[in-house]
Parts: structure tokens; C-alpha cells; sequence
């Protein structure tokens, strides 16, 4: 049994104030969620708040990013090992579709900063996902499998152990067009299966998040999916009601 994940994704969003209201809902919402694994990835000035806020509760929270250096003459940089050992993150996201898109981060990339996240004690959530051109000429599978490969390749299969996958199509992301549940399950039983040629352990095990729209009406049957293991939240992580409403789907599944 995979316990599921929400995890909000505040992007380039957020005051001093908002973070304090947030994190105190959060933090109480997420030690109301047993069995759901709840996380804020905040912008890196407000995650040493975030910490302050969140220590001794059971919401988590990690970066946006990571950059695969961990310290020396890396200017703007964010340094994995500062992001674990200093300020206690758990997660990293790597390979958000703005940051493939806005900064050209190719898969070799997003593969390195993986394998950064990963090496110095953070859970890369590696995301995934196809434009809405490569979703009409139906190769879908073969741009989340490409995404995945390259991180087999330089990080073996059993790096997915330790791990989350979000699968998050570019058309969905921020738009207000989620995926049909049906179109996100078929996706994920796809990735699930990429993996299964590699590992069933690792197939079997590795959580599998849906990012795109996902909201509070939509979560419900989205997370009901058998293959889909909770969501990565954008714009309704940023609003309490929403992001708890969407913790509640997670719960009604768990
Ligand atoms: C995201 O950017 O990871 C995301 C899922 O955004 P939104 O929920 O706003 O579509």
C-alpha cells in the first residue's frame, strides 16, 4: 500500500504573511492526516520561515529546485546540502516544467540535480509531463518514459525507491484544463509499467503524483485512480481551503 502525497508547489508566490497563515493551517491539517504525507514546497527565501513554523509538526516541506553543486562559485545556486542539512528539507522538486522550459533544463539536467537531491539526503520529486502537441500526436508515454530514463541511466532504477515521480502534462499546469481522471490513470499504469521492465519492486513501490489543475472539486475522483498516489498542487496550494479540501480527497483514499 502507497501512502499518498499532497504536496503544494507555491511557485514564485507568497509574503511573509501568507506563509505564516498557511504554514499554521497546514501544519495543523497535515497532524490531522495520518495516513496522507502532506508538504509545502516553498520559494527558497521563505523556506528557513517555513521551518520555524512547521518543526514539530507533521507537514513537511522542501525547495522548487536544487542545483547539482552543493557549495563554491555557483552565484544564485541553490545548494542541495544547505537545503537538507541546514534548513531540513525533505523534498526537492526537480524537472518542473518551468524550469525545463524557462531555463532549458534538458533531461541530462534535471537527471544531475536528481542525483544531487538525492546524494545529499533530499527526496528529488522528479516531474514529468508532455506539451498539449505532444499530447495531441499521442506520445505521451514516450516523453514521460524519455524524462524517466535519462535518471535510470545515470541514477540505476532503485534510485526511484527513494523517490517521487509527479506527472504533471504541461497542458494542465496552471490553465484550469485538468487531465481527466481517465487520461491521468492511463498515463501513470503507463509509467508504472516503463518501470515494471526495470524493477516490479520499484514499479510496485515508487509514488506516482498527479500535478495540473488539480483542485478541489477534481481531486476526489483523481486520487480514487488505482495509479495515481495523491497530487503535486500549484495555484490551490496557495489558497487553505482548497489545499485542505484536496488533503481530504487524499485521506478518503489512503
Ligand atoms: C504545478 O505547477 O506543479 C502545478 C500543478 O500547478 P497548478 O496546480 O497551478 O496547475
Amino acid at each position: 500500500m502507497r501512502t499518498p502525497v499532497v504536496m503544494g508547489n507555491w511557485k514564485l508566490n507568497g509574503t511573509k504573511a501568507t506563509v505564516a497563515d498557511l504554514i499554521k493551517t497546514f501544519a495543523g491539517v497535515a497532524n490531522d492526516a495520518a495516513n496522507v504525507d502532506v508538504a509545502i514546497c516553498a520559494p527558497a527565501l521563505y523556506i528557513g520561515q517555513v521551518e520555524s513554523l512547521a518543526t514539530g509538526s507533521k507537514l513537511k516541506w522542501g525547495s522548487e529546485d536544487c542545483d547539482v553543486h552543493t557549495t563554491g562559485a555557483f552565484t544564485g545556486e541553490l545548494s542541495p546540502s544547505m537545503l537538507k542539512n541546514e534548513f531540513n528539507c525533505t523534498y526537492a522538486i526537480v524537472g518542473h516544467s518551468e524550469r525545463r522550459g524557462y531555463h532549458a533544463e534538458t533531461n541530462e539536467v534535471v537527471a544531475a540535480k536528481f542525483k544531487a537531491a538525492q546524494d545529499n539526503g533530499l527526496v528529488p520529486v522528479l516531474c514529468i509531463g508532455e506539451s498539449e502537441a505532444e499530447f495531441d500526436a499521442g506520445k505521451t508515454l514516450d516523453v514521460c518514459k524519455a524524462e524517466i530514463k535519462a535518471v535510470i541511466d545515470l541514477c540505476g532504477i532503485d534510485a526511484f525507491k527513494n523517490a517521487i515521480i509527479a506527472y504533471e502534462p504541461i497542458w494542465a499546469i496552471g490553465t484550469g484544463k485538468t487531465a481527466t481522471p481517465e487520461i491521468a490513470q492511463n498515463t501513470h499504469k503507463g509509467i508504472r509499467e516503463f518501470l515494471k521492465t526495470f524493477s516490479a519492486e520499484v514499479a510496485d513501490g515508487v509514488r506516482i503524483l498527479y500535478g495540473g489543475s488539480c483542485n478541489a472539486k477534481t481531486a476526489p475522483e483523481l486520487f480514487s485512480q488505482a495509479d495515481i498516489d495523491g497530487g503535486l498542487i500549484g495555484g490551490a496550494s496557495l489558497k487553505a481551503p482548497d489545499f485542505t479540501a484536496i488533503i481530504e480527497a487524499a485521506k478518503a483514499n489512503a
